[in-house]
């Protein structure tokens, strides 16, 4: 992982010298572009004669310092999608790059150095994300360790980190002493222990109840603002996901559809969110209409489109239904030579 900080006065040694709480600038990639990079992502997994297509040419793009959350109907590919992202699993096509990685070329010594120090992941499952018969410190420890790092900053950074996820006083105890979401807090401290460029999780409040989740929601934004880590996150949570700037919707292994919400201030000074829902125009112009759309105007097999000075409109191919009769369409479906 090769990470170049920005300026002279945040070396890592610093975040690590103790619990000060001084907001460390966002960290800066040495590469250009975006972050994280998903190009006609394909996984096709085969089972016994079966062929189950979970990604079937997803496109997406997360800047550094991001916080984005992916949002879909279960089996609609995002543990698919995340295991590739975070180096478990290999996309049968297309490209993953991540932090100047790429994720479809890597070898298994790099793969696994990748996991290790690139990013840090944080599981649904409480269980699987820490070790039973260490302590929350050793836990956190555990990922610097395999890396080699000294024990004195391994020390140092493990509470820095306890204490960043507000768990200063429970570094000695086991998991099993911990709650839920005591447990997924630690968690969160163990992926960021090698500070890695981004933190994935999957459904990581998934087994809490909502208050708890909201409350680790509300950590992973601290944790965003805070150290300036990229923050992919699936969740199931429609209240989770309007905290985020961004959401991602996945729907049958393809990115559908984009919210994105900005704060602004009304004319009478009162602060608000603004929330716009954009569809997805993939690299070769593709574009999936929502389903609600579809459904409302009864869309089917092919639509007309016309092409107007700041906008595309587009039209139901009513001529096939047998009611477009005096609408202006020609019988070759051209609705005046601005043809998009
Ligand atoms: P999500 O996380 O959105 O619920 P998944 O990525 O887990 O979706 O699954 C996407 C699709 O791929 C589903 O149809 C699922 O059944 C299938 N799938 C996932 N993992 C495997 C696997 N290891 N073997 C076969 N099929 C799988
Ligand atoms: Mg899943």
């Amino acid at each position: 992982m090769t990470l170049e900080r920005p300026g002279p006065s945040t070396s890592p040694r610093d975040a690590a010298a103790g619990p000060a709480r001084t907001a460390p600038q966002p960290r800066r990639a040495r590469y250009d572009g975006p972050l994280i990079a998903c190009d006609n992502l394909v996984r096709i997994y085969k089972v016994a004669n079966l062929e189950v297509v979970a990604l079937q040419g997803l496109d997406l793009q997360v800047d550094a310092g991001e916080f984005i959350a992916l949002v879909g109907a279960s089996g609609s590919g995002k543990s698919t999608l995340m295991n590739i992202l975070g180096g478990l699993d290999v996309p049968s096509a297309g490209r993953a790059v991540v932090a100047g990685h790429d994720l479809g070329e890597m070898g298994r010594q790099r793969r696994t150095d990748y996991r290790r120090r690139g990013i840090g992941f944080v599981w649904q499952q409480t269980a699987r994300n820490l070790l039973s018969y260490l302590t929350a410190r050793q836990n956190v420890e555990l990922p610097m360790l395999l890396n080699g790092v000294g024990r004195g900053e391994r020390e140092a950074r493990a509470i820095d980190l306890l204490a960043r996820v507000g768990l200063a006083e429970r570094g000695e105890h086991r998991p099993e002493r911990l709650s839920g979401g005591e447990q997924q807090r630690v968690a969160i401290a163990v992926a960021l222990a090698n500070q890695p460029a981004v933190l994935f999780a999957d459904e990581p409040t998934g087994e809490l109840d909502t208050v708890t989740a909201h409350e680790v929601f509300d950590l992973l934004r601290t944790v965003n603002h805070e150290l300036g880590v990229t923050i992919v996150v699936v969740t199931h949570d429609p209240l989770v996901s309007e905290q985020v700037s961004r959401t991602v919707a996945i729907r049958d292994g393809r990115t559908s559809s984009e919210t994105l919400r900005r704060r602004a201030v009304s004319q009478q000074g009162n602060h608000h969110v603004i929330s716009e829902e954009y569809a997805v125009l993939d690299r070769v112009g593709r574009l999936q209409l929502p389903r609600s759309h579809v459904e409302a105007l009864g869309l089917e097999r092919r639509v007309r489109l016309a092409l107007e000075p700041d906008h595309i409109s587009v039209w139901p191919d009513r001529d096939r239904s047998g009611d477009g009769a005096g609408d202006g369409a020609g019988g070759d479906g051209d609705s005046g030579g601005t043809g998009a």
